[in-house]
């Protein structure tokens, strides 16, 4: 059986976690297309071209530990904007996506160009200020000692440049549902994707 379930949203609006949830309840499979992003970021801060990057990315590359940093996070929305990094990324993605058992993917662009035919799409958000609580929280707790400024303005310099580049821009699909996080418990968000992707599904 095929059947792609494409979710997309800002960072830290939930879409890890619901994906995760999503893809644990439905027996599916989950890919994380912003590893491919940051795993490319990654090798670009250690010196390597973009496109050679992406056109070199391994498998394994999506497993190291280092690629939730920051750093990485602001690397990878910069790759982002080169369309041959984009296109690089593509044939992985469709493959992943058109597998048997069925396929999760979170992203940015998954809904609107690499997945647009997705029998399911989700739009997760919530308001800047929520997400970089969020991400504050995760970061102070990890022993990283930053402020809340830092990463409200971190959080919104990359919605910014996710959402106004020219290439694939983060939007939310036209027949995308929207799950709105602000205000929602995990569990609560993680139902309302499970009755959408259900209600598809039957
Ligand atoms: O989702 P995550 O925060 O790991 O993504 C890191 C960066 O990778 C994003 O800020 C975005 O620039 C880029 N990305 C993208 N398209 C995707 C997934 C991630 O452009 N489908």
């Amino acid at each position: 059986m095929k059947f792609t379930i494409a979710i997309d949203g800002p960072a830290a609006a939930g879409k890890g976690t619901i994906s995760k949830a999503v893809a644990a309840h439905f027996t599916f499979a989950h890919l994380d297309t912003g590893l491919l992003y940051r795993a490319t970021g990654r090798k670009v801060m250690a010196g390597m071209e973009p496109l050679q990057a992406a056109r070199a990315l391994q498998p394994e590359d999506l497993e190291r530990e280092d690629l939730r940093s920051a750093e990485v996070a602001e690397a990878a929305s910069k790759v982002a904007v080169i369309p041959e990094v984009r296109a690089a990324l593509v044939a992985f993605q469709h493959a992943f996506a058109r597998r048997d058992g069925g396929a999760v993917l979170d992203g940015r662009d998954i809904g609107t160009v690499i997945c647009p035919d997705a029998e399911v799409k989700l739009f997760v958000t919530a308001s800047a200020e929520v997400r970089a609580r969020r991400r504050f929280l995760e970061l102070t707790a990890s022993g990283d000692a930053t402020r809340f400024e830092t990463v409200l303005a971190d959080v919104m310099a990359r919605d910014k440049r996710d959402a106004e580049r020219d290439t694939a821009p983060m939007k939310a699909a036209d027949d995308a549902v929207l799950i709105d996080t602000s205000e929602l418990s995990i569990e609560a968000a993680v139902a309302k994707a499970i009755e959408v992707i259900g209600a598809r599904l039957a």
